[in-house]
């Protein structure tokens, strides 16, 4: 399917081929033309599938018969509100509106915290039809009566499973009860907790369901690896990786924001340039940071979950766990950063000894293993539940022939994992595989969303009326998140 048959205007399709975009993503396959029929819409979805552009795509081409250019506030209501998680989201989901509505007159801004407020106030005071803001700001805003939500025609929650887990469902009802009763809403997930169900079930008005990833699953063409480590030496372990292989751009992540600023600056001192992103940075360091981090201006961007969710670096090809996240899904959030629409990403574990239940909960939720290898001076036997298989004699020839070939075609030492070669250079000495045990937990076996479908496709014989509810339903079953065909070279 081609995005001229989505039913997009000729001034969407210009901003679309712009950004040099051949083809629909599945979620944008399946959510366009819902959304164009004006349905509320419940997306499965993770970030790397093009999720943005499947709402804002459709929003603006609902949202094209109000463009006008008139001075007066009073022609700019506000018509759609974005509401997401982080700043960082918040930021890239403004720069997806004003690149896909370039070319229409629709006015919009975002707000969020950690900046004065004052600005903001000025810019939506002016009118504009799309605000995108994150629920405090948002409130601040409101408190203030500086912005009415009276006109708005399109609500879209994204990344709603992480506002939850921030705690934003007080401010979230807050704002609901402010706007007009009819309206379309549009929540995005990429998890269906209960809580995300009883959400969606308070909100959404009989959606339809589109789902395009299986919970956690990554894309393929992201490479792991575990390197175990003592916890002292994972310093070390890090600047040596970063040297070694030249990386030159790096996304690390730390548990605390302590941790974050700490490594920052000791990576600093060892000349590797870095900056740290958290929650604690005002919005301009964060945003400074960032830009720096994607111009290649710092080699190492350091950040903690939260910090990392929405960060949208084209080209990441590494992504370094310098300590394993809490919760296993948010290691698919974190890989989720590199090996995005269609490129190849690595991502690099530093596992210590007390991390060994972590990555076993990593393992079964992503249901598969994950290469375990050792660096020579950084061993460890922490990793107790790991079978060490006998290492093949390393071939001096291939593995030099790698090395050249790999360093001629700048990449990284990766090579295909049943190669009898080193990943990495000489000092390898070790290949460990472990074997993963079966799981039988329901939690990790299951499908996607199988309850979820009770919850949310309701009233399904008036939604077989409709011809969307058809094309939805047909055995074209949408690819699993990540799971994008491969990146399309854009126009300059
Ligand atoms: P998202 O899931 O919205 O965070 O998007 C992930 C990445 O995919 C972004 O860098 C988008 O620019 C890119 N993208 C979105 N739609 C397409 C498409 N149809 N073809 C190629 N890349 C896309």
């Amino acid at each position: 399917m081609s995005f001229e048959q989505l039913g997009l205007s000729t001034d969407l399709l210009r901003a679309i081929s712009d950004q040099g975009y051949t083809k629909p993503t599945p979620i944008q396959e399946q959510a366009i033309p819902v959304i164009l029929e004006g349905n509320d819409v419940m997306g499965g979805a993770q970030t790397g599938t093009g999720k943005t552009a499947s709402f804002i795509l459709p929003m603006l081409r609902r949202l094209e018969t109000h463009a006008n250019s008139s001075m007066s506030p009073a022609k700019h209501p506000i018509r759609a509100l974005i509401l997401v998680p982080t700043r960082e989201l918040a930021m890239q989901v403004y720069v997806s509106v004003k690149t896909y509505g370039k070319y229409l007159t629709l006015r919009s801004t975002v707000i969020y915290g950690g900046v004065s407020i004052d600005a903001q106030i000025d810019t939506v005071r002016s009118g504009i039809e799309i605000l995108v803001a994150t629920p405090g700001r948002l409130l601040d805003h409101l408190q203030q009566k500086t912005l009415i939500l009276s006109k708005v025609e399109i609500l879209v929650l994204d990344e709603a499973d992480r506002m939850l887990d921030m705690g934003f469902l007080p401010d979230i009802k807050q704002i609901i009860q402010l706007l007009p009763e009819q309206r379309q809403n549009l929540m995005f997930s990429a998890t269906f907790s209960e809580e995300i169900k009883k959400l969606a079930s308070k909100i959404l008005r009989k959606p339809v369901l589109i789902e395009v990833a299986k919970q956690n699953s990554v894309s393929e063409l992201i490479t792991h690896v575990v390197y175990p480590v003592e916890p002292l030496k994972k310093k070390e372990l890090l600047i040596y990786l970063i040297k070694q292989q030249e990386l030159q751009q790096v996304l690390v992540f730390a548990r605390t924001k302590q941790g974050a600023d700490r490594l920052a600056q000791q990576l600093d001192r060892q000349g590797i340039s870095s900056a740290a992103i958290h929650g604690d940075r005002n919005q301009l360091q964060r945003t400074q940071a960032l830009e720096n981090f994607k111009q290649g201006l710092i080699r190492v961007l350091v950040a903690t979950d939260v910090a990392a969710r929405g960060l949208d670096i084209e080209e990441l090809t590494h992504v370094i766990n310098f300590e394993l996240p809490n919760n296993p899904e948010d290691y698919v959030h974190r890989i989720g950063r590199t090996g995005r629409a269609g490129t190849k990403g690595f991502a690099i574990s530093l596992v210590g000894r007390e991390e060994n239940q972590l990555l076993i909960g990593i393992e079964k939720l992503l249901k598969t293993k994950v290469n375990i290898e050792e660096i020579k001076g950084f061993e460890s036997i922490n990793l107790q539940p790991h079978v060490l298989e006998k290492e093949k004699p390393i071939d001096a020839k291939k593995l030099k022939r790698n090395v050249a070939s790999a360093h001629s075609k700048k990449m990284n030492l990766f090579v295909k994992q049943d190669e009898a070669v080193m990943r990495f250079n000489k000092e390898v000495t070790h290949k460990n595989t472990r074997r993963l045990e079966k799981t039988e937990d329901p939690l990790f076996t299951q499908p996607y969303v199988p309850k979820f479908s009770d919850v949310m496709l309701i009233k399904q014989d008036e939604m077989s009326k409709k011809s969307v509810h058809k094309r939805l339903s047909q055995s074209n079953r949408p690819l699993p998140a990540l799971f994008i065909p491969p990146v399309i070279s854009k126009q300059k």
